[in-house]
């Protein structure tokens, strides 16, 4: 059956002391759990990091890379420095690396065949704007991002796919999708995933929601049946919080 995750985004957030801090008191403080733990620090951190919780039950995660093998690139990521560190999962798609910095689901496409080549397990980031939901049109857009970034993929490929519905509405807003709304596109997803890939793969893709997921609302989305785990950003900076939404499950 299908793992729960609960990734924590920190964005640009947390200097390296800064970033071992906050690992080391979730470390203390985080109970024995199913549920996988991610963290995702920024890249200068990455390092350190995955030394701080070796063996130790967290897995850390990138939060973007480059598609390339390499090159002049200046200021770029390649997945094979990210390997090398032994960081195996990436942040892929992000709305804020869709906004700011203007990738399109075809860089992604190609973003993602990298990591998949180089045996990384990729947190797929989409999600609708406000315009969109307000049009009613939030499940054509999720459609199209998955289609136009992911349904290329092989069968196999799927294994290391992770996704992460992230209605760009609630990002960092305090406003959260209802649990309903999240259900209700958690349940879109899947049956979209079950008519291209069949239900075995359907059933096995972890969908995480992402979007002011908090302790006091976490729980209530965790409940829904379609929804596998979160992806947390600003309640993530916080090693109670972010424990909280863990044991949510
Ligand atoms: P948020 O961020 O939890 O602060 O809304 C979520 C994300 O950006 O992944």
């Amino acid at each position: 059956m299908r793992k729960h995750i609960v990734a924590g985004n920190w964005k640009m957030h947390k200097t390296n002391s800064e970033t071992l801090t906050l690992l080391n008191e979730i470390l203390a403080k985080k109970k024995e759990s199913k549920t996988e733990i991610i963290v995702a620090p920024t890249f200068v951190n990455l390092k350190a990091a995955n030394d701080c919780v070796n063996g130790k039950g967290i897995t850390v995660a990138a939060q973007n890379m480059h598609q390339a093998e390499g090159g002049a690139f200046t200021g770029e990521i390649a997945a094979n420095m990210l390997t090398d560190i032994n960081v195996k999962t990436v942040i892929l798609g992000h709305s804020e690396r869709r906004a700011y910095f203007h990738e399109t689901d075809g860089q992604l496409a190609d973003k993602v065949n990298t990591a998949l080549k180089h045996e990384m397990r990729v947190i797929f980031c989409f999600g609708e704007e406000l315009k969109d939901r307000q049009k009613e049109n939030h499940f054509n857009i999720v459609e199209y991002q998955l289609r136009d970034a992911l349904f290329h993929l092989e069968k196999k490929d799927w294994a290391n796919i992770v996704l992460a519905y992230e209605p760009v509405w609630a990002i960092g807003t305090g406003e959260t999708a209802s649990p309903e709304q999240a259900q209700e596109m958690h349940q879109f997803i899947r049956n979209l995933i079950a008519k291209v890939y069949g239900s075995e793969i359907a059933d096995n893709v972890s969908i995480l929601y992402g979007g002011s997921v908090k302790p006091n609302n976490a729980q209530e989305i965790f409940s829904k049946p379609d929804v596998d785990g979160g992806l947390i950003g600003g309640a993530s900076l916080h090693a109670d919080d972010f424990l909280a939404i863990v044991n949510a499950f």
